[in-house]
């Protein structure tokens, strides 16, 4: 274990001067992924910035009809709290979906949002590994990649976003809110997340010496026609291999309004954009969900192991739409 050194957070302007002050600082919350990282040597911290007593705990309706969360809520909390069981309860299901209860309990809103990948050769520092050790390769490539990305790849990494609260937030349109140095920002959560390109090691758009505050919804929240689907290796305490949240508003059978967002396929949560592009104004009949589907699926480039995931990625597209039809 290195040394490294402890500090409390008194306010958000404390975390954010303690963390622009130094550079190899990181912020604890929970603690669930980044003491594991820390135990096998893949983060390395200098100072772990504690800031999971400051008042970033409540689920807060907004003037625009939606909630705003803060970035400290547990995942159990949010995801029992009786506005979001009520309002957005595809958000309840894909959290209730992910960890254990116990680690839900510790797990937070922020945390959640900035959880690494789990690809092995990340976690294995006797590996070459793009994202740890920018330049040193990607072993995933032409090594084991069952759990793989299939779309968004680079040459660089073909690693995947592990989270499933994350999957419902890119479907409900959800904005991150942080605050740095310069100030707050309102980042829309298609933005928040990146693609690996050539820079894997930076998962996110949020600047090292930012902390993200609060995550909001808007008022839409689906809360009469929404699924949220995981297939994992076993039915429970796995990550996704391929998740899908999706939601329709319908008229008759005309659908006036889809969302689809992927999990486990790519470097970020994945929003379906062209299937609901194609689902958009038309009937919900099977042949269009399949449409809609492949079309999504086109421009997956899975390898060697993960090539399982572009049919079942497609046939879980075209079952929860099915469902929810
Ligand atoms: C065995 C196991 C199984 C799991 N299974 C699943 C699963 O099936 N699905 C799933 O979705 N997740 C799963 N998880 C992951 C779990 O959801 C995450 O570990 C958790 O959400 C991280 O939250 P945390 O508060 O503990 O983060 P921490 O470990 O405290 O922090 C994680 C990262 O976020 C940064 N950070 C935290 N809060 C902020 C903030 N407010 N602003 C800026 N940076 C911040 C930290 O610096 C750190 O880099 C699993 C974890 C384990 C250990
Ligand atoms: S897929 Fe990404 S995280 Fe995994 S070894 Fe390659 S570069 Fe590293």
């Amino acid at each position: 274990m290195i040394n490294f050194q402890y500090a409390r957070a008194g306010d958000v302007a404390d975390a954010v001067r303690q963390i622009a002050a130094d550079p190899k600082a990181k912020f604890i919350a929970g603690g669930t992924n980044l003491i594991d990282l820390m135990k096998e040597d893949v983060e390395r911290p200098s100072r772990l910035i504690d800031i999971s007593r400051l008042p970033l705990k409540s689920v807060e309706e907004t003037a625009e009809g939606g909630l705003r969360i803060g970035a400290l809520v547990p995942n159990s909390d949010l995801a029992y709290h009786p506005l979001i069981a009520q309002r957005y309860p595809m958000l309840a299901s894909a959290i209730l979906a992910g960890a254990s209860a116990q680690l839900r309990n510790m797990a937070s809103t922020g945390g959640n949002l900035l959880q690494r990948t789990r690809c092995y050769y990340f976690y294995d520092i006797a590996t070459p590994c793009n994202k740890r050790e920018p330049g040193s390769g990607c072993s995933a490539i032409t090594g084991l990649n069952r759990m793989h990305a299939i779309l968004g790849t680079s040459e660089a990494c073909i690693a995947t976003h592990p989270s499933d609260m994350c999957v419902a937030l890119a479907a409900l349109d959800a904005t991150v809110h942080t605050a740095g140095p310069a100030g707050a920002r309102a980042i829309a959560f298609s933005d928040f997340h990146r693609l690996p390109g050539d820079t894997p090691q930076r998962d996110t758009s949020l600047q090292a010496n930012e902390i993200v505050t609060a995550v909001e919804l808007p008022a839409r929240g689906f809360a009469a026609n929404y699924t949220y689907l995981k297939i994992r290796d076993r039915l429970s305490y796995a990550f996704a291999l391929v998740s899908v949240a999706a939601a329709l508003e319908l008229e008759g059978d005309m659908i006036k309004e889809a969302r689809v967002a992927l999990g486990g396929v790519a470097h970020k949560p994945w929003r379906a954009t062209r299937a609901e592009e194609l689902l958009r104004g038309g009937s919900a009949t099977v042949d269009a969900f399949a449409r809609a589907a492949d079309a999504e699926l086109a421009r997956a480039r899975p390898l060697r192991d993960n090539r399982y995931k572009v049919p079942i990625a497609r046939n879980l597209i075209v079952r929860t739409l099915m469902e929810l039809a």
